[in-house]
């Protein structure tokens, strides 16, 4: 553990600032002015610097390109009316990412580095903030395997950076899900649970299939009887069924622990549902869909908040909602964005001030 943390901070002769437009945003293709740098070795973590947002000079060896190690973190700092910035739940985030360095055999991040040096380096490019409904600034953190070595074994040297990219709404349109049984995301005993670049380049195939097919996602089940949901795409999943809010357990190691999942827990628990985490089959929600008991299917995750689900496929079986008409989704969206931007009472102190 680093006790008194040194980082060297240099600052960009000029801000880019003035190029970007923060009214219209594409996600994650601008970047601020400085970005967070720190290096694994020996057994320590050392040079870490605050610096102008550049390019990486990297060896053709180096070990992620080939083996993959590489794991990453998504978070969002907000601004309130009067221009305060605060940072949405990042010990989660922190904790989260330890997690996925363990397995894939990394080494951890000390709190300080992570904490500090991500409060740091937000407060450095404050102004990259949007102080805009739905706008704020994605943190994203992340670190890969540096050794310049092609045998596969743990590398013994390591990189952990932090960037940042001011961002508008993300894919908030309402999507149309096709039930996947051919491909999985995550095995028991797998790497589901992990933040690890992997986990998304072995997704892509399936995720682009589904879009030839005309649907803007997949619904993972699981791997064994296609038969279990998982999450939605890269976000988790929750179904409305009478007055129980029910999302896939964690218990399988399968599902990535979304802190906005887990916000939603909360939040739904406080409007009064039921919740329950457990094993959600799909023939289990075909019912209570026919039942006319399914009432509302969203995803959760850190870019888009919640993402309304309009059509569900299993087979040849669909499933079609009026989200119009919804109202549990559009609220918990709702309390969890005035909560970040300092309109509703944080009760809960998941904000984390600058
Ligand atoms: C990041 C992620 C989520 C959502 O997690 P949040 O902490 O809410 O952003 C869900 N599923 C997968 C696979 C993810 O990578």
């Amino acid at each position: 553990m680093i006790t008194t943390m040194d980082i060297t901070i240099s600052k960009a002769e000029q801000s880019k600032l003035k190029d970007v437009n923060l009214e219209n945003l594409p996600f994650g293709k601008f970047f601020t002015d400085h970005m967070l740098e720190a290096d694994y070795e020996n057994g320590e973590w050392k040079n870490i610097e605050i610096k102008p947002y550049q390019p990486l000079l990297l060896s053709p060896s180096l070990a992620v390109l080939h083996y993959g190690q590489s794991i990453f973190e998504g978070i969002k700092a907000y601004k309130d009316a009067d221009d305060n910035a605060s940072i949405f739940r990042p010990k989660d985030n922190f904790e989260r990412f330890n997690i996925s360095a363990t397995r894939m055999q990394m080494p951890t991040v000390p709190e300080e580095l992570f904490m500090e040096g991500m409060k740091q380096l937000v407060t450095l490019d404050k102004n990259w903030i949007p102080n805009k409904p739905d706008h704020s600034l994605y943190i994203r953190p992340f670190m890969f395997s540096t050794d310049e070595l092609i045998g596969v074994r743990p590398s013994d040297t390591y990189k952990f950076m932090i960037i940042l990219a001011p961002t508008g709404p993300y894919y908030s349109k309402p999507m149309r899900i096709y039930v996947e049984e051919k491909y999985v995301r995550a095995a028991k005993g797998g790497v589901g649970y992990a933040k690890a670049a992997g986990n998304y380049a072995a997704a892509m195939y399936a995720t682009a299939e589904a879009k030839k097919k005309g649907y803007d996602q997949v619904l993972w089940t699981d791997a064994f009887e296609h038969k279990y949901v998982q999450e939605c795409g890269t976000m988790n999943v929750f179904f409305i069924i009478g007055n129980t809010a029910i999302t896939p357990s964690m218990k399988q190691g399968t599902i990535l622990d979304g802190v906005t999942r887990r916000s939603t827990i909360t939040l739904l628990k406080e409007m009064g549902f039921a919740v329950e985490e457990r094993k959600l089959g799909i023939h289990e929600i075909i019912e209570a869909y026919k039942a006319n008991l399914l009432f509302e299917v969203f995803g959760t995750g850190t870019a888009a908040t919640i993402s309304m689900i309009k059509e569900l496929r299993y087979k040849d079986f669909e499933m079609h909602f009026d989200v119009d008409k919804w109202k549990t989704a559009p609220l918990v969206k709702s309390w969890l964005n005035d909560i970040r931007e300092g309109k509703r009472p944080d009760k809960y102190n998941w904000m984390v001030k600058l």
